[in-house]
């Protein structure tokens, strides 16, 4: 996500009013690691600004995924996480807590084994990991 200001002139230049609980969405986005979903955002966003509604939390995300601003992560299939981190980085989902994590690391794929004729062209790829997390491994490993 780029920094606030940025993000306001582009919300305002695709027709969205600035209300405060979409700025202090924005602010809740920036810098956020912890992949969060639209209902995590709601529940923070709720203890200061008690008369947002869901769906403007939803659409909000929606919007700043569609100008590019946020990725919508599909790996819990659960519920959509978000991540307004938009460099090039895989994930990592704990199959106990549902935590996701962000991998750093880069992978070399054989490209002339994934593209055909019907795909000739590949621009880029995305990388979805399950296992457990640091706080949950050692409850799984008896069971
Ligand atoms: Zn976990
Ligand atoms: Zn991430």
């Amino acid at each position: 996500m780029n920094d606030i200001e940025e993000v306001k002139r582009k919300l305002k230049g695709s027709g969205m009013k600035l209300t405060t609980q979409r700025i202090a969405i924005l602010q809740i986005l920036q810098n956020n690691k912890s992949h969060p979903t639209a209902m995590d955002i709601y529940r923070k966003l709720k203890l200061k600004q008690p008369t947002v509604s869901f769906t403007t939390v939803y659409n909000t995300l929606e919007l700043l995924t569609h100008i590019g601003e946020i990725k919508k992560l599909t790996l819990d299939f659960e519920r959509a996480h978000y991540d307004p981190d938009m460099s090039q980085h895989h994930h990592a989902i704990c199959l106990k807590c549902g935590a996701i994590f962000d991998i750093q690391q880069s992978f070399e794929l054989p490209m002339d084994k994934v593209t055909s004729d019907d795909f000739p062209l590949i621009t880029g790829f995305h990388i979805d990991f399950w296992g457990y997390c640091g706080k949950c491994k050692d409850s799984v490993k008896d069971s």
